[in-house]
């Protein structure tokens, strides 16, 4: 009677533990990024919110439940990174605020994305000169997990929002392509279908710039399928509408690959 009774419990702990075992596998399924990215974050420091709120053109069209995930997840990617000041001082609370916004701007659409590659942020107040190109350059991210910028040319992307140009962005998105690329947690994450749709869109596009037959985009576009990716990205957050009108298959397409669309901003939810 008595050895009953135990095996009896026992089967019942053994039962027990199976089920709540199911249980947090399943809410971890389901939930599992929900929680990671909006419940267990720390909300954003005032101090990175307020440079937030006065230049982040794309932050003020987001509706109110959509400005407290952005705001989390920039307070995440700076918690990642470790900004790096070179040739000035320090690295301000502002330039880790716009850098961390630039950079979960393009990934809104995807929510589980932090550029886990790239753990170092450089940043110059100027034009810096690389000894290994043996040119000034204003920004660069490279596969050893560096994002390099200067300061100056990047507020010069904010403060004309509209004219297509915007550094932030345009390093960001080639740190997309990479992270995309790199066999980590966050691999792979675009659509191989939709990708290579674009890629097939983008070397016509580039035929037809070399052959001075389309000029929305810079000439610097047409360098290679990966500079004309980041001035893509930079028009499609930019100049949406204009993007839109000129090349509509093109836009929709990138906005697929990017999973969120400038034209539908704060419309949602
Ligand atoms: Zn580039």
């Amino acid at each position: 009677m008595f050895i009953g009774a135990i095996i009896l419990f026992l089967f019942l702990v053994f039962v027990l533990y199976n089920v709540f075992a199911i249980i947090r596998a399943i809410v971890r399924w389901y939930l599992g990024d929900y929680i990671n990215t909006y419940l267990l974050v720390a909300r954003l420091d005032p101090l990175y919110k307020k440079p937030i709120q006065r230049y982040l053109n794309y932050y003020k069209q987001l509706n109110p439940s959509e400005k407290v995930v952005f705001e989390k997840r920039v307070q995440k990617f700076i918690n990642q990174k470790q900004f790096i000041a070179r040739d000035m001082d320090k690295v301000t609370d502002e330039m880790k605020a716009l850098i961390a916004g630039a950079a979960i701007q393009l990934t809104y659409g995807y929510p589980s994305v932090y550029f886990t590659h790239f753990k170092r942020i450089l940043i110059y107040p100027d034009d810096y000169y690389s000894n290994i190109s043996q040119r000034y350059h204003k920004g660069e991210v490279n596969m050893g997990g560096l994002i390099v910028l200067s300061w100056k040319n990047f507020v010069d992307g904010y403060i004309d929002y509209k004219d297509g140009r915007n550094l932030g962005l345009h390093e960001m998105a080639h740190a997309l392509r990479l992270e995309n690329a790199v066999k980590n947690e966050e691999y792979g994450f675009l659509d191989d279908d939709i990708l290579r749709i674009w890629t097939d869109l983008c070397y016509r596009e580039i035929e037809k710039m070399e052959l001075g037959e389309s000029d929305f985009f810079r000439a610097y576009a047409a360098t290679n399928s990966q500079e004309f990716f980041a001035v893509s990205v930079e028009n499609f957050f930019e100049r949406p509408e204009e993007f839109s009108n000129w090349h509509p298959k093109m836009y929709n397409t990138l906005s697929k690959l990017l999973n969120q669309d400038p034209l539908k901003i704060g419309r949602l939810g």
